[in-house]
This record gives structure tokens, sequence and C-alpha cells, in this order.
């Protein structure tokens, strides 16, 4: 395998002006399997002028044309599906039933797109006198720079595409070095459904110099991120200072709470599909266990079987259940978190440690008895450990669930419904799952509060985050 990805601008697939690549390792062998174009300075800037032209053509496209565009897409997506879902195990090493549920869901976030590019409604206001006519239209915010991670590198990518251009943005997305493969064909089988040269850019390089350079342009209107919560406060006060509008999807450190009158096996078992999901790197995973004391014991026992049935191994292999981790810093992060957890006196229930062997693979964790000063309760794993605390009452439950500054997905298991209002209502949580993991559809809201960052990706909202209000007051 020997993958070759070059930088979109203008319409052209194209080599860095410098000639400069980025290596592109597999995680589950530790190969190399192609490069990456890195953008110079001199590349980022025809993309900023092709986003520039590309946006005084496509904000002049009708809604119909957008929804037709965007449905075309969809479709020419699901045709190449399969491709694009190697590619994603190849440089990203999840499953490859993960990946091909990325894909098909990137076909639905561009469906639910086309279809909101036609509910872009304005409003009529009741003017003051009879000889007014008052109203509000949408419009779109701008040509928008796109930031996006490795851990879904087309997920999170087709969230900003899609609202960009149903809402009649220009957009030059920056994906993620380390996953710029599928990426790549994506756009490409996007460009083909027949988008005007410069609506769409894709650049990768060094991300640091892409946004600070993107974010200070006059060109760019607004930045999307999705990533670490340090990066989004960096980026969020970069928009600041050029005064940019933003969306953020940061971290979280999903508080898990597991109620005495739980359904224990089936909150464990959907606890578990939710854990080890994209072996736990998803900012949505379950990461504070916490389980009512009589039930404590039992519910270890119960998520110690279902790690230990995690298989792990490359992404193509059928009797694989859990990928690597995407790249060597999550290894080193992970036995960090054990090692410190450990030392504070958590126990090891399971897992525990990076296996022998190529490959960034860290082994189905599950820490009990974790004190709530262990790094592991303070920062975001981002991996698959499940760390396991006892709770006595609700208030003390929910005081841990709201004592970090995240704020972005929680779930909590019970039998009563009164406690599960209670908890849905005091949680500080952007999404609430109440016996119940099923969230991130495209028609659902997503986004966090707090530190999680700010703006929805998802529902009715997403595509008022690309657009702005003009109130037009004329004498008719
Ligand atoms: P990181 O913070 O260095 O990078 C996170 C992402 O941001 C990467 O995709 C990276 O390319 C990008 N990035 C970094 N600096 C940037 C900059 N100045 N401008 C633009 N983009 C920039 O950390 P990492 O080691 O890649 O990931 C680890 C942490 O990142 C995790 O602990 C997790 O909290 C977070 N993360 C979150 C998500 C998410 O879905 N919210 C996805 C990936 C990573």
């Amino acid at each position: 395998m020997n993958y070759q990805v070059p930088l979109l601008i203008d319409g052209q697939w194209r080599d860095s002006s410098s000639q400069e690549w980025l290596d592109i390792i597999n995680p589950a062998d530790e190969t190399s399997i192609g490069r990456v174009a890195k953008a110079s300075r001199a590349d980022l800037d025809a993309a900023l002028a092709a986003a520039q032209t590309g946006f005084a053509a496509w904000r002049k496209t009708s809604v119909m044309e957008r929804s037709t565009y965007l449905r075309k897409a969809a479709a020419l997506v699901r045709e190449h599906a399969e491709e694009m879902a190697l590619m994603l195990v190849h440089e990203q090493g999840k499953r490859l039933t993960e990946a091909r549920i990325e894909l098909s869901g990137a076909s639905e976030v561009l469906e639910w797109f086309a279809e909101e590019a036609r509910r872009c409604y304005g409003s009529m206001i009741p003017p003051r006198s009879p000889e007014l006519r008052q109203y509000v239209q949408h419009e779109p915010v701008g040509p928008v720079a796109a930031f996006t991670p490795w851990n879904f590198p087309i997920n999170q990518a087709v969230r900003k595409i899609a609202a960009a251009l149903a809402a009649g943005c220009s957009i030059i997305v920056k994906g993620s070095e380390e996953t710029p493969v599928a990426l790549a064909r994506f756009i490409q089988v996007l460009e083909q459904a027949g988008l005007p040269a410069g609506v769409l850019g894709l650049v990768y390089g060094v991300p640091g110099d892409i946004s600070e350079h993107l974010i200070a342009s006059p060109v760019v209107r607004k930045i999307s991120f999705t990533g670490s919560t340090s990066v989004g406060k960096l980026l969020s006060a970069q928009a600041g200072a050029a005064m940019k509008r933003v969306s953020m999807e940061l971290g979280g450190h999903a508080p898990a709470i597991v109620c005495d009158d739980a359904d224990l096996a089936r909150s464990l078992k959907l606890l578990g599909v939710q854990k080890f999901w994209n072996a736990g790197q998803a900012c949505i995973s379950p990461s504070r266990f916490l389980v009512q004391a009589p039930l404590y014991d039992e519910a270890i026992a119960g998520f110690q079987r279902i790690a230990e049935g995690y298989v792990m191994g490359n992404g193509l292999d059928k009797a694989t259940r859990m990928g690597p981790l995407a790249n060597p810093r999550r290894v080193a992060a992970m036995q960090a978190l054990v090692d410190d957890a450990v030392a504070k006196g958590a126990r090891v229930v399971t897992g525990g440690k990076a296996p022998d062997g190529k490959g960034y693979f860290f082994a189905p964790t599950v820490l009990a008895d974790v004190p709530q000063d262990a790094r592991i309760f303070n920062e975001e794993p981002f991996g698959p450990i499940a760390a396991f605390a006892r709770f006595d009452s609700d208030a003390q439950a929910l005081q841990e669930a709201n004592r970090l500054p995240w704020g972005l997905a929680a779930y909590v298991f019970t039998g009563s419904a009164t406690r599960g209002e209670w908890f849905k209502n005091e949680i500080e949580s952007g999404l609430v799952g109440i016996n119940s993991i099923a969230m991130g559809y495209p028609e659902q809201p997503f986004g966090g509060v707090k530190d999680s960052g700010y703006a929805s990706e998802g529902g009715a909202d997403a595509l008022a985050f690309y657009l702005s209000s003009k109130f037009v007051s004329q004498t008719i």
C-alpha cells in the first residue's frame, strides 16, 4: 500500500508547492502506508483565494441546487463506501464494521443537510406602520475554515462540510495529517457530484501554522474545530482576536451513573458498546463509571467479562472486536493514566497494559476503586479504559458528574423515571442518555456545554451556525 495524498486547491489536486510530504503510518502494524502533502504558505494563500471565488459562486446557487448536489453526493459516497472504509482501517486502525458505519453515517449527514438546506426559512416581523415591510433573511456566513481530527476522519469532517455547503458557504478543510487518506478520497467523491472550483478545499501540513494563517485571513468568516479543549481554546482566542464566528466540538469526560435500581445487565451491555467503540477514542465515550454501592462489585465483575470479550487485532480481521489506538501518543497516555491510578490506590481488574508486538494496541481495561484525585478522573482518557468508583447517594453521583469542567455526554441508568428525570435536569451536559446510548445521529443535536465547546453539529439547529441573519426594513 502506498497512498499519495495531495491537496485540493481551486478544484485542482496538487502536490505541495514546497514538495514536502509527511509519512502515514498504519497503527495496526506500524508500517508506512504512504505520504501526505504538506501545504506551504503559498498553498494556503491559494486555497484562501479559491475559497473566496468559490463562495462568490456558491452563495448565488439556489437552495434547491445545493440540496440536489448534497443528495447526489450522498449517493456517490454510498457507491464508493467500501473503498473508503478500507482506507479508514488502514490509516486509523478501527474495525471494518466501524468504518462501514462511519461511511453510511456520512451519507446520512449529507442527506440530512440536503433537507435542511430547503428549510432555511426567514421570518416576517409585524411592522409598526402599514407602509413598512420588515423581515429577516438568512445568508451564508462566508468562507469557513474547518479543522478535523483523526478519531472519525470522515464523520468529523462531513458534519462541517455538509452544513457549510447547505448554507451556501465555501469551506477549506484541514484534516488530520495522521489520517488523511479516506478523507481525501471522500472529498474527491464530493467533488464528483459537481461542485464549482474553490467551494471545497483540502489542506494538510503543520496544524498550528495552518490554523493561525487561515484564522487570521480576512477571507475566512467562520472557524469550526473538533479536537481537544486546549487546542479549541487556542483557536477560539485566535478567532476572537479576528472577530470570527466559531463552532467548537471539544473533549468530554462522560459520567456513566448506574443506580441501584438499574437493569444492570442491560446497562453494562450498552456501556460496553459505547466504551470500546473506536477503541474508546470518542468524545462521548463513557469514562467515569459511577456505580451505586449495592451493585458495585457485580458491576465490576460484569464489565470485566465484557472487556475481556473485546479481542484486539487488525481492524480487517473478522475476529477483531477492538482495533489499535490511532497513534503511539494514545498508548503512552493510557499507560501513564493506569500507572498513576494504581499508584493512588486503584486496582487493575483487567488489562492495564499494552500487549507485546507491533501496533499501537492497549488492552481493554477496567480500573476499580479509582480515587477522585487520580489523573484518569480528571483528564479525558480518550482510550479503552473504564474507571470505576462507587457512590452512595444520588446527590453524590451528581456532584461527581458535574465536578469537571467538561459537559458533553452523560449517561444515567435507573429503573425509576423520577430519578432519571432528576438527573437529566441537573446534569451539566449537552447530551444525556437515560437508559440509552443512542446519540450522534444527524437528526439529533450534537454539542457540549462548559469546556466541551459551543454550537451543535446536528439536528435542526446545526445550519444556523453557518448562517447570519439580515434584518430588512422596507417602505412599500
Ligand atoms: P492534540 O490536542 O494535539 O490534537 C487534537 C487534534 O487537533 C488533532 O487532530 C490535531 O491535528 C489538531 N490540532 C492540534 N493543534 C492544532 C492547531 N494549533 N490548529 C489546528 N488543529 C490542531 O492531541 P492529540 O494527541 O492528537 O489528541 C489527544 C486529545 O485530543 C485527546 O485527549 C482528546 O481529548 C482530543 N481529541 C478530541 C477529539 C474529539 O472528537 N473531540 C478528537 C481527537 C482528539
